[in-house]
């Protein structure tokens, strides 16, 4: 035996060495190293499942980036190219806007038709691509609107305007995309409605269309208020334009007692004119006039005639209205539409309430104060010229403070019917049906022999009985083609009843 310890038999391997071998084993089952370093890349690009989520992995990494170059492409060609114009519900070019785009579609789309039944529609690529995508584009909504007849008559007229979502327009050879926008969640705290907005959106080469689109819908608007007068009430604490236009009153059929119209319109005139005299001279470009009488002696009717003879708007408020404070009179009065006349009626109310009233049902009654009339006319003042017109059927409420030049410049009483003003009104009338004027004398005479005007010599029998030009036209009306018998109704206006 030997001791030394070597023997032929085989050793039995150390356990290091068998952790080794063991290893060596396992990895000659796996796919051997090349030597030149990427030995393990091979490895792993031989590996079906690797490869598929790696492949995977590439094509999420490149939509994501493929996703964040179109966005900051279209972000940038929208930046470069791309041109915005935002319109508010609260601007007034909001309405005659989508009134003008649909009267514009309906046209352009009559077109089309006329176009496609001679087979020469031709629509070019970009629009059919645009059609298609744009899903808005056969959204309409209703507009109702009342339409004034000349004869008076109003009848009731709908019409479709783009409804929210997103249209194409083309105008002039540019494409318009406009994308009426309503916010359920907002609203416009005046006048409750929901707030909106109107994005138009062009290509930036083509920005100069806008003014001519713009242009062209002011022009369909003001043409739709040609020869009509715009009537506007406070709403809260602005104002809003009441019903649709009427019609202009023509000055003539407002009768007033000899040279007064004629004054009256002459000083505005002056007014109007003398812009730069004001401007130099510092002086607030605002002009007041004090109109008062008994009821039915034609003031509002005058108000509204003279607006119309200047081409002007009326804004009306009463000033004993509930709930007018000093604060909102004030406001309003700085918030005048352009080239409007403002009408302040029964301002008589504003004296009352130096004393606080309460009323039966223990409201407050019309909160406007007389200090705070004063305030608000004094504070008038614009670069536009403001012409304000006062009306009262009691004067003798009134106090002389509000009867100052910037106040009140001008005072004129419309007073009880007088023998001219009956005559003039009988020839508007009557005139073609009473060429000589034979029945109108007879009326004349009547009227005055029931003491209600003057007779021929200028001598009124009884100064308590009157009659107001109210009354006088609609005994006119009542008995319209017949003269005769107006004659005979006559006594009726002497009653209290009429008075
Ligand atoms: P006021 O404002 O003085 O109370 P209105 O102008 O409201 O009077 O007139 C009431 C009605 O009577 C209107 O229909 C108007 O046409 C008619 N009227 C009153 N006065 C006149 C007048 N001077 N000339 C023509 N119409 C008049």
């Amino acid at each position: 035996m030997d001791t030394n310890g070597s023997s032929t038999a085989p050793e039995s391997p150390a356990p290091a060495d068998l952790i080794l071998q063991q290893r060596k084993e396992a990895l000659q089952g796996l796919p051997q190293p090349s030597g030149d370093g990427g030995g393990i890349l091979s490895q792993l690009s031989s590996n079906p499942f690797f490869t598929a989520g790696f492949g995977l992995a590439g094509l999420g990494a490149a939509a994501t980036f493929a996703q964040r170059g179109l966005k900051h492409g279209a972000a940038l060609i929208r930046r470069r190219m791309l041109v915005d114009v935002e319109i508010n519900i609260k601007d007034d070019s909001y309405t005659w806007f989508l009134h003008w785009m649909t009267i514009y579609q309906q046209s352009q789309l009559n077109g089309a038709r006329a176009a496609a039944k001679n087979g020469s529609e031709k629509v070019g690529l970009v629009e059919t691509l645009l059609r298609k995508f744009t899903p808005g584009m056969r959204q309409l909504s209703i507009q109702t609107q009342k339409v004034e007849h000349s004869n008076g008559a109003i009848h009731t007229k709908f019409t479709l305007i783009p409804g929210t979502g997103r249209h194409i327009l083309r105008y002039k050879n540019a494409f318009v995309l406009v994308n009426r926008v309503r916010e359920s969640s907002s609203r416009d705290l005046q006048s409750g409605r929901p707030w909106e907005t109107v994005t138009l959106t062009t290509l930036y080469a083509h920005r100069h269309i806008f003014e001519d689109m713009f242009a062209e819908a002011h022009e369909v608007a003001a043409r739709s208020h040609e020869g009509k007068t715009r009537i506007y009430n406070s709403w809260g604490a602005e104002w809003q334009q009441f019903g649709h236009p009427r019609r202009k009153r023509p000055l003539e059929s407002v009768v007033l007692d000899d040279g007064i119209k004629e004054r009256i319109v002459e000083d505005v005139k002056d007014f109007l004119d003398s812009g730069r005299w004001y401007y130099d001279r510092g002086i607030p470009y605002r002009r007041g006039y004090l109109l008062h009488g008994p009821p039915g002696s034609g003031k509002s009717s005058f108000i509204q005639a003279l607006a119309g003879e200047l081409d002007y708007d009326i804004a009306i408020l009463n000033l004993s209205e509930r709930g007018l404070t000093d604060d909102r009179l004030n406001h309003l009065l700085t918030i005048i539409p352009n080239r409007t006349l403002v009408l302040l009626e029964d301002v008589d109310a504003a004296f009352s309430n130096r004393r606080v009233q309460t009323e039966e049902d223990g409201y407050r009654g019309a909160n406007v104060t007389f200090s705070g009339l004063l305030n608000a006319l004094d504070g008038v003042a614009s670069a536009e010229e403001r012409i304000i017109f006062l009306t009262t059927n009691h004067v003798e409420r009134l106090d002389e403070a509000l009867v100052r030049p910037g106040r009140v410049d001008m005072t004129v009483r419309l007073g009880e019917a007088t023998r001219y003003q009956v005559a003039a009104l009988w020839d508007r009338f009557y005139g073609e049906f009473d060429p000589n004027g034979a029945y109108k004398e007879r009326f004349l005479d009547r009227l005055s022999g029931l003491g209600l005007i003057e007779d021929g010599n200028g001598q009124k029998a009884d100064h308590s009985r009157t009659v107001s030009t109210a009354a006088l036209q609609g005994l006119f009306l009542y008995n319209k083609g017949d003269m005769e018998r107006v004659i005979k109704s006559a006594d009726l206006l002497a009653q209290p009843i009429y008075n």
